[in-house]
This record gives C-alpha cells, structure tokens and sequence, in this order.
C-alpha cells in the first residue's frame, strides 16, 4: 500500500523509555526503576490537583466542556490577555502541529537551531516542508538572522531554554531579534522550560502580554507538563494574537483536552507554590549534578531547565552507557540521535540523583 510520501523520510519520535516497557524487558522490578528521561516533574503533582480531579471522576461519561471555559479563564488571567489570545492543545505540541499545518506547505522553509525539539521537524516533514538548521550548538540569534534573510523561512523555532541541550536566551536577545522580522513571517517562542529559567536568571523571563501585544507574528507556547507536574495529563498552550489563534482553531479536533486534564491544568495554575517548591528544588540538586560532573572531568552545558545534559569524552559512549544504566533500571536519555555523545538526566528527587551517581560511576 502507498502512504502519502511526506512519510516516508520520517523516523517515529523516540519517547523516554517508559516505566512498564523495562519492567518487561528487563524483568526489574517496578519499585526499582528510576525514570530520569522525559522531563517530568519528580516531586508529582500538587495535592490541590489530585483532590480536584478526583472529585470529578465520575463526570467521565460526558465530553468535556469543548469551551475549555475554566482553563482559558485561568490563563488569560495569568497572563493579562483575553481568552482569544489563547489556544489549549493536547500538549503543546499538538500546538506545534496546528501551527505548522497552519503556515507551512510543501516547499515552505522551517527555520530551527542545529538541535532542538525534535517534533518541530517531524511535523514540518509532514506538510512536505524543508527544514532549515543554525550551526551553532546553541541558540544563536546572529545566525538565525543570516538564514532569515537568506532562506525567507515560513516559521522560525526559537526554542527557550531549549531541549535537549537546556541553554537559554536573555529576553533583550529575542526583542532585538523579533524587531528586525517581518511580520508575515511566524516566530514560536516554545517556553515549555520557562518556570526554571526565570528563577535561576530573571533575564530570561518574557513578559507574554508585552510580546504578543508588541509582535502580531509571534506565539508563546507553555505546557503543564513539566514544573507543573502534569506530563501525564496532556495540557499546553499558544498565546498569540487573536488573528493568529483563529487560524488555528480550525485545526482543532473537537474536545482535544479532556475533562479532567482541564481541571487538573486549572487548578495547577492556582498552585504557585508547588510550582515554586519544585523549582527550587531542582536547583538545588542540579548543583550535585554539577559538583559530581566536575569531580568526573565531565562537561556539561549551563543549564535552565529540570534536565541537564552530560557530554561525554570520546573514551566514553552515551549509547552503551544508557544502555548499561537501563539494564540497571535507570532510564536517561541518549543523545546520539542528535549527533552528540551525550546523556541528558532528568533532574530527580535526591535519592534518585544519589541513585544515578551510584550507577553510573561504575559506567564512565
Ligand atoms: C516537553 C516539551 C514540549 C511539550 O510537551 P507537551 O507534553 O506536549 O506539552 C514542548 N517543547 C519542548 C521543548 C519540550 O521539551
């Protein structure tokens, strides 16, 4: 049978392990196993969210309010803009896929840093569009703007902090940047890490008001799934001009989130505190992380998120290392898909940061 050819070049995402696959294949018990690879959230969920959702359990026999009236409420008011500045995906990077297919055609450009997020390609080899790269390992707004002029892309991803690598530009940086695109040319500031970033360095932080109000070409994208411990709930968002929002919503598949997905994200935004908590203790384990990679001779890159990413000597190798660490019960992420010999870690509660140390010790 013939698939639409757009596939064919498309290799499927590569999820962090999950728990329940290496209970099978490695017979390790569930209790055992130490998930460090998909960014989640260590400390759960707020217990104001568990307590919400679950006294709406029984509700699940009806579609969920296709309004989404509660969350839109909560994050216009977070972010003092009006409800139709917004859009709730299914994570946001269901976000991500509506706005590609909103913009971006068979021969559309899609500008990107040398390695980031690694759906924004997948969905832009959907729509047959070409994906352009920077060079530099890290965001460098200089060459963004060399390939802006030179290639005229559709869509440019600016990814802050980015994944996997986890550095983080200054807010000045993206003003500057933005004030010199035009405005047919649609700009995503993908901010899933952003709760992290402003509390480590305050440069980083992006008013959204500010940004939409003063840029009608550019969205703000934030997900509930990582500070807000929600990665198992589905739950992201665009902030955008209005005009840009509409364009999106007829992408939208009717009742994308689900009922209790909507008032777990609604009631996790009135929950700073855990937000606060949880950020606050990731960096204060981040810095074993760096106090063990230093003792190690390893090198890793400054970090603003909940992960951090450990580059390897070239006697080490990130494939069999994961590999070793997985037959242990401990998942991390290899970044050899990326072209780096390098382990991103999840940053963890501490014992199981101690737990990593432990193991992967005997690895390097
Ligand atoms: C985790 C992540 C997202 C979105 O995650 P969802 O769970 O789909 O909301 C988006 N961008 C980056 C860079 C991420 O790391």
């Amino acid at each position: 049978m013939k698939f639409n050819k757009n596939l064919e070049n498309i290799k499927t995402y590569e999820a962090g392990k999950p728990i329940e696959l290496v209970v099978r294949e490695y017979g390790i018990e569930p209790k055992d196993i130490v998930k460090l690879a998909s960014n989640e959230n260590p400390y759960g969920t707020s217990p104001k969210v568990i307590e919400a959702v679950s006294a709406i359990v029984s509700k699940m026999a009806l579609y969920p309010d296709d309004s989404m009236i509660k969350l839109k409420k909560a994050l216009s008011a977070r972010f003092d803009v009006k409800d139709e500045n917004i859009i709730i995906g299914s994570g946001s990077d269901q976000v991500i896929e509506f706005l590609i297919h909103a913009k971006a055609h068979e021969g559309s450009k899609i500008l990107m840093n040398s390695i980031t997020f690694a759906m924004y390609e997948i969905y832009s080899k959907h729509v047959g569009a070409e994906v352009i790269r920077t060079t530099s390992q890290e965001h460098n707004l200089d060459e963004f703007y060399e390939l802006y002029k030179k290639e005229k892309p559709e869509i440019i991803f600016i990814c802050t902090p980015n994944n996997p690598t986890g550095d983080a530009l200054d807010a000045d940086e993206i003003y500057n940047f933005l004030n010199k695109i035009d405005s047919d040319t649609l700009v995503v500031i993908d901010a899933a890490y952003l709760e992290y970033a402003v509390l480590k360095d305050s440069k980083k932080k992006i008013v959204v008001k500010n940004l939409i109000t003063k840029f009608d070409n550019v969205i703000y994208l934030g997900t509930f799934s990582k500070a807000y411990g929600l990665g198992g709930m589905r739950v992201g968002y665009g902030v955008a001009d209005a005009k840009i929002i509409k364009e999106l919503y007829k992408l939208r598949p009717p009742f994308n989130i689900t009922t209790l997905s909507l008032e777990a994200a609604s009631v996790a935004l009135g929950d700073e505190e855990f937000v606060q908590k949880s950020v606050t203790l990731n960096f204060e384990q981040m810095k074993r992380y760096e106090e063990f990679a230093k003792e190690q001779k390893i090198d890793i890159i400054n970090s603003y998120t909940n992960f951090i990413t450990l580059c390897l000597n070239s006697s080490q190798n990130s494939t069999k290392i994961s590999n070793q660490l997985l037959q242990k019960g401990m998942i991390v992420r290899d970044l050899s898909s990326y072209n780096m010999n390098a382990i991103r870690v999840t940053i963890g509660t501490q014992e199981q940061n101690s737990r990593f140390f432990e193991l992967v010790i005997q690895f390097l």
